[in-house]
């Protein structure tokens, strides 16, 4: 567990001011990802182990909706679900309502998005979609059914996760994008089959480089996959065309190909870093701010709310701790430290 600054019971008052959220480094923080649950059903290879011994936070959904409400007054435009697998959480449907029905300072609804592993969005999508989601992101680390039994741990997975894609697809949560993290011996060979996936299926397909925060301790230098290498087999398949970033804190680098059709995003944490645009923050599922997913220490927002902090003082805290937003990540230099949590608990 990461060190934990503690709540200081003499917060300044965030009602001060009303300039937006914005860390040392002048970097607008518009982005919350929140995690509402460590549970997940899949075990990932990249990711997590088990369940054995694991001690469950979850919040519950109320506190949730507070704390983010408070970030969205500070200036979040845009929250993610995630987790563990936020599918799995009671309560998921009536949080995403709370939350669509709040406005960003310029009075927009807010860019609502979930992460999910997809084995329960079959059923999900629609009343998902009813409830106000806006977008959807599928993690799905193979189009082939044995790789991805492989790499998930959990047999006969594929068929629902598909089926998932496109009931997201019918239910309108567009652009439906397709995550899959390469990991060098399980499947960079799957680069082709996904994009002729986004091309025959309609989707946005992300591959993202293998980061150092699983539970297995396997990362090494030699198991990313990187940016040019995907790139190379990209290419060998069809002339590839760059597209334009959607936004300055866009992850991905984006491309289509020569005849248009499919969308491929790289998300390259680790060959070719993007800190330096980086909007975002996450709440862990117990309540803590980190300000990366690399970050060595985590901020109990939590802690302020349970000892009676005011939404003032949760916003102070909020400032203060945004404002210690770390310069970058150092993954791969020399001294680098894992962070003490893995993905699953920080909430990917
Ligand atoms: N259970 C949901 C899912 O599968 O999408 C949400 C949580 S999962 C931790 C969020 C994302 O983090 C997934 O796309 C997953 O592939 C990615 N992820 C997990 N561990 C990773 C790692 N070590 N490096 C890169 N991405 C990782």
């Amino acid at each position: 567990m990461a060190p934990v600054a503690a709540p200081s019971p003499n917060v300044l008052t965030g009602k001060s001011a009303s300039r937006p959220l914005t860390d040392r480094y002048g970097r607008a923080i518009t982005d919350l990802r929140i995690s509402v649950t460590d549970r997940c059903n899949y075990k990932c290879v990249y990711c997590r182990t088990g369940n054995e011994g694991a001690v469950y936070a979850d919040l519950p959904i109320d506190d949730y909706v507070r704390m983010a409400r408070v970030f969205v007054e500070l200036g979040i435009e845009k929250i993610r679900l995630t987790g563990g697998e936020p599918l799995l959480r009671r309560g998921l449907l009536e949080l995403v309502r709370e939350l669509s029905r709040m406005r960003t300072l310029a009075g927009e609804p807010l860019d609502l998005a979930l992460t999910t592993n997809g084995h329960l969005l079959e059923e999900m999508a629609e009343p998902l979609r009813a409830a106000g989601l806006s977008r959807i992101t599928v993690s799905m680390d193979a189009v082939d059914a044995e790789k991805f039994a492989r790499i998930t741990r959990v047999p006969g997975s594929y068929g629902r996760v598909l089926a998932g894609v496109r009931a997201a697809k019918r239910a309108g949560l567009a652009p439906v994008k397709v995550n899959c993290v390469l990991l060098r011996g399980f499947n960079e060979d799957q680069i082709v089959p996904f994009a002729q996936f986004s091309r025959e299926e309609g989707v946005i397909v992300r591959f993202i480089e293998f980061m150092p925060l699983e539970e297995d301790r396997r990362w090494t230098p030699e198991s990313v996959v990187g940016l040019k290498e995907i790139v190379a087999a990209l290419s060998g398949f069809r002339p590839l065309r760059t597209m334009a970033p959607n936004a300055a804190s866009e992850t991905a680098v984006r491309y289509t190909f020569d005849d248009g059709v499919g969308e491929i995003g790289i998300i390259a944490p680790v060959t070719q870093a993007f800190c330096g645009a980086c909007s975002r923050v996450r709440l862990t599922s117990d309540g803590k701010i980190r300000t990366c997913l690399f970050s060595q220490m985590e901020h109990d927002l939590y802690g302020v709310m349970r000892h009676g902090g005011s939404d003032e003082e949760m916003a102070a805290f909020i400032r203060r701790t945004v404002d210690q937003k770390e310069a970058r990540h150092h993954i791969g230099e020399p001294g680098f430290l894992k962070p003490s949590r893995s993905m699953v608990h920080i909430g990917g």
